[in-house]
């Protein structure tokens, strides 16, 4: 393939993406955005796998091919409930990537072109000593923080932060160490350099570890997409150190769509981006003390939820992660049709971070058909919840924690809530008493104005619906 036409290639194939990132904006658009996407991605590969560049196609083809059946066979396997996990472990992959091609770009550099002064081959080595560097340095850092975002997610390790002290001091010590490193690194001939990228790739590790160790439980979101956005830098940097172009344009806009994707998750959960990123930089440590829950906890039978339905007009509900556990958003969606034909007000309440991924909710309910216009996000439900007559929380738990307004010794302590407790019946639906992902009580279940409705959520909900249809 000439170098025009896989320029041309390139091009097409960054609409794509553009196109891509713009269908993804809205659930209507979403799967023609996806589609794009898996077009722009086959075209990107066949450019390079093709170009002149290349050699040994048909290795590569044949390693594509067998990673791709190991791929569609293990994401098959991937539970809804368990994506994040899967994100995060591609992630790692990305910034594994990064490293490994900054490992082989500084042992087989790129061939300098023809009519080059001393000076300009000079500052074209230096440039891509640099790239070589950072490449690497941002990939260990993603490839170490994705493994234990996916640890965190999976339930491997604690999601409580690990919070030593002066562990800035360290993180900020291993920084200087590394730039030292680099200057040190760029100073040698040949490859002489490789024991310096080996040290600052232990230590970019070591602060990839130890960056997503202090995040909360709370707010994983936020690293959710801060390591999408990591990732995206590092693709752009390993397209630095190839001098591919198109890798340098994808890797940007997944950098900064990441970026800014978490910025907006750190705006809905009142958290600073500055405090995320840096590893929960100025955090305070909450107490961790248990706050002593006051009041009762009561519960009602399926039959008593069915007939508070048939008696209320207005009826919000709340679903969590607990709904995807459970894959309960068919049912749900016979049971708010069959409270519809009985003429009731029945609306969705969605946090920006229920269940475990953003959007993850919205994603569940249009799986199940239920249409657009009776979901609402929580800034434009929680304050018609005081003329709510029934608020019915389906699996959610740290979304609707009244002790994020007025707990201060919480760890979710300043993430805005939706505000259940404020509706005339709160009927919270989960198997036990125990707490959600962020590990903290939820005092809602001790209101006066709320049941509990034990059991999993999908047999819940169709239990309730049979008493419905009575
Ligand atoms: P939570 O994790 O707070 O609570 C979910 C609740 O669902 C649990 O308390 C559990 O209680 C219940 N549950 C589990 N399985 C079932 C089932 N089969 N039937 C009925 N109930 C069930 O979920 P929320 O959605 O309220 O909050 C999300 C949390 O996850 C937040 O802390 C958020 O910060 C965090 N997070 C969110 C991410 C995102 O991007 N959205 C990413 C990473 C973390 P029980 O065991 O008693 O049934």
């Amino acid at each position: 393939m000439t170098i025009g036409i896989q320029t041309a290639a390139y091009v097409f194939a960054s609409i794509l993406f553009i196109l891509s990132l713009g269908g993804l904006s809205s659930q209507e658009s979403a799967k023609r955005g996806v589609f794009y996407g898996i077009i722009g991605m086959a075209i990107a590969i066949l450019a390079t796998v093709l170009g002149d560049k290349v050699h040994g196609q048909v290795y590569i083809i044949a390693a594509i091919a067998i990673a791709s059946f190991i791929g569609i066979l293990l994401a098959r396997k991937v539970e809804m409930t368990s994506m994040p996990q899967l994100v995060a472990i591609l992630h790692s992959f990305v910034g594994l990537a990064a490293v490994l091609v900054g490992y082989g770009s500084y042992i087989a550099p790129p061939e300098v072109a023809n009519g080059m002064t001393e000076a300009e081959i000079h500052s074209a080595h230096m440039i891509h000593l640099v790239e070589v560097f950072i490449g690497v340095f941002i990939g260990a850092i993603t490839f170490t923080g994705s493994i234990i975002a996916w640890g965190k997610l999976e339930g491997k390790i604690m999601s409580k932060p690990l919070l030593y002290p002066g562990r800035h001091l360290v993180n900020t010590i291993l920084v200087l160490a590394s730039i030292v490193l680099g200057v040190l690194f760029a100073g040698v001939q040949g490859t002489d350099g490789m024991l310096y990228l080996y040290i600052m790739t232990a230590f970019a590790g070591f602060i990839g570890v130890m960056l997503v160790m202090a995040i909360g439980g709370a707010d994983m979101p936020v690293v959710v997409s801060m390591l999408n956005s990591y990732s995206g830098w590092a693709a752009s940097a390993a397209g630095f150190m190839l001098g591919n172009d198109l890798l340098i344009v994808t890797g940007a806009l997944v950098g900064s769509s990441g970026a800014i994707l978490s910025i907006i998750m750190c705006e809905a959960m009142n958290r600073s981006f500055f405090s995320v990123i840096l590893g929960g930089f100025g955090a305070v440590a909450s107490s961790g003390a248990a706050t002593a829950m006051e009041g009762e906890v009561t519960a009602l039978n399926h039959e008593e939820v069915a007939d508070l339905l048939k008696e209320a007009k207005s009826v919000v509900i709340v679903p969590g992660y607990g709904m995807a556990v459970a894959k309960a958003q068919y049912p749900i969606y016979d049971m708010v049709q069959t409270l519809q034909k009985a003429g009731k007000k029945v609306r969705f309440a969605i946090h920006p971070v229920a269940g475990r991924l953003p959007g993850h909710m919205n994603v569940l309910l249009a799986e199940a058909n239920v249409p657009y216009d009776i979901v609402f996000e929580m800034d434009e439900i929680n304050e018609d919840l005081p003329e709510t007559d029934v608020v019915m929380v389906i699996g959610a738990n740290d979304v609707v924690n009244p002790g994020a307004q007025d707990d201060p010794s919480s760890p979710i302590y300043g993430m805005p809530v939706i505000e259940a407790w404020k509706a005339e019946k709160v009927i919270i639906m989960k198997r036990s008493m125990s707490v959600g992902y962020a590990g903290v009580e939820n005092p809602l279940f001790y209101k006066p104005n709320a049941e509990m409705l034990y059991g999993d959520a999908k047999d819940s909900v169709e239990k309730i619906l049979g008493f419905l249809k009575v």
